[in-house]
């Protein structure tokens, strides 16, 4: 869909959202710019609309982009004719060509145990960049965890503190098709001034370099050039170093060489404190029992919890709805963590009776007659036996292809200590509901 076409489907909605008033006068005066990298640039014709919409109406017009478009992630930014002064031409040009998003920063990012250490090191960053001993930073973890954000946060405090500093936010594959081009077009020349040039390289998943040798060689070089220079340089990457088994050792050697630090799935406390920044930022209220379910329910990780968000809202935007808990439950059902339990098989019985007495399966099918052993394996056939639906011959299979008698014999006199021994009992009762997922 094209900038022109999202913008007319958007007006009815507007229109619905505000009062004439404003929509006759600040949203008549705005025309549609551009489409780029995720931002929508919006021209109002009048200088001063352009404070009262952004502080007022921003978060409504993106609401509508984003419903309309489909895309939940799109940021707008409103520019009036005064954009276009000579000097503020110069600064946004600067700016975009940092490739930063402005949404991204720390005033929006919310601390929790999660990305503790990540963000205190982030802050440290951003204050002293190239000075401190977090250099390179090396931020891992999962998808839709803040790793992005925090980077461009570091970009974004840097950018306005230290006006002078040269810096310039890449994804791995940003690098690569530069270096490539670059090759192709005979211009590495330029190539190694832009990245060796800069005072703040913010590179974001980098496991996506791997079996590009070149583009790896050419990392490599760079990061000795930034590096040696002072220069700071943040890596991100789903996995820590040691684990990016397919790329050089010489340059996973470095990203090692500064702090390694994870950002780790939000608990409720910080999920929650996530998605009122979030309601607050865009200026939307929901009910409590609402905000509950979606705090309860979407766990994984704070892409998900912000999709949420948007789905819900825009779903209740466009059918005009309220946003009600039924209403939550059924439009959001295909987004819910699913409350996953585990699949009970006697290998997973094994695995968690193994591993909470601290040997291993094969410990459990082998031939040791040792009492540390000996207990375990009983356990988990007893286990077995209770909890599936598996006959004493397949049991014994499981178990080192013990007979039938052995799995009996185990059955029965766990059955019957558990009758008097009440630390055992609590044990047992205890593996049966991990192994449940309890
Ligand atoms: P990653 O790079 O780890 O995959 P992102 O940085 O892209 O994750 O985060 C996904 C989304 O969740 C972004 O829109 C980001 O703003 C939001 N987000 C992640 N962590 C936080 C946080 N701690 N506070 C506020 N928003 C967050
Ligand atoms: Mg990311």
């Amino acid at each position: 869909m094209d900038i022109l076409s999202m913008w007319q489907q958007s007006l009815p909605l507007l229109e619905n959202s505000m009062t004439q008033v404003v929509y006759d006068t600040a949203i008549i005066s705005i025309v549609p710019l551009s489409y780029e990298n995720g931002v929508i640039t919006l021209k109002t014709n009048r200088d001063f609309y352009k404070p009262s919409i952004e502080k007022r109406y921003l978060s409504e017009i993106t609401r509508c982009l984003r419903s309309v478009s489909g895309i939940g992630d799109i940021e707008v930014r409103i520019v009036s004719p005064e954009d276009f002064d000579e000097t503020n031409l110069v600064r946004r040009k600067n700016y975009d060509r940092t490739n930063l998003r402005r949404r991204y920063n720390f005033d929006t990012f919310v601390k929790g145990k999660c990305n503790e250490l990540a963000y205190a090191a982030a802050e440290a960053i951003a204050e002293h960049p190239g000075q401190t001993e977090y250099n390179p930073l090396f931020l891992y973890g999962g998808v839709g965890l803040g790793k992005t954000h925090i980077m461009h946060s570091i970009g974004n405090y840097v950018v306005d503190k230290f006006p002078h500093l040269n810096v310039l936010y890449v994804t791995s594959e940003g690098f690569t098709n530069d270096f490539v081009d670059a090759l192709r077009e005979k211009r590495m020349d330029d190539f190694k001034k832009k990245y060796r040039s800069l005072d703040i390289l913010l590179m974001d998943d980098v496991q996506f370099l791997e079996k590009k040798e070149g583009t790896q060689e050419e990392l490599f070089h760079t990061f000795n050039i930034l590096h040696g220079n002072n220069k700071q340089i943040i890596f991100t990457s789903d996995q820590p170093p040691k684990e990016l088994a397919n790329l050089e050792a010489r340059l996973t050697s470095r990203f090692a060489m500064g702090l390694m630090t994870d950002v780790s799935i939000p608990d409720y406390e910080t999920r929650s404190a996530i998605l009122e920044k979030k309601l607050d930022i865009e200026h939307l209220n929901i009910p409590q029992l609402v905000k509950d379910f979606i705090t309860r329910n979407i766990i994984s990780n704070i892409r998900d919890l912000e999709g949420a968000l948007n789905k819900l809202t825009a779903y209740a935007k466009l059918t005009n709805a309220k946003i009600t808990l039924e209403l939550a439950e059924e439009v959001l059902k295909d987004l819910l963590t699913p409350n996953q339990k585990p699949d009970v098989t006697v290998p997973h019985i094994q695995q968690v009776v193994a591993s909470h007495f601290g040997v291993t399966t094969a410990d459990l099918a082998g031939r040791k007659r040792t009492q540390s052993i000996v207990m375990p394996r009983q356990i988990a056939m007893y286990l077995s036996r209770k909890l599936l639906d598996v006959s004493l011959p397949d049991v014994g299979k499981f178990f080192g292809g013990r007979d039938h008698s052995t799995v009996i014999h185990s059955c029965e006199k766990i059955a019957n200590e558990i009758e008097t021994d009440e630390k055992l009992r609590v044990t047992v009762n205890d593996l049966e509901r991990s192994i449940q997922g309890d």
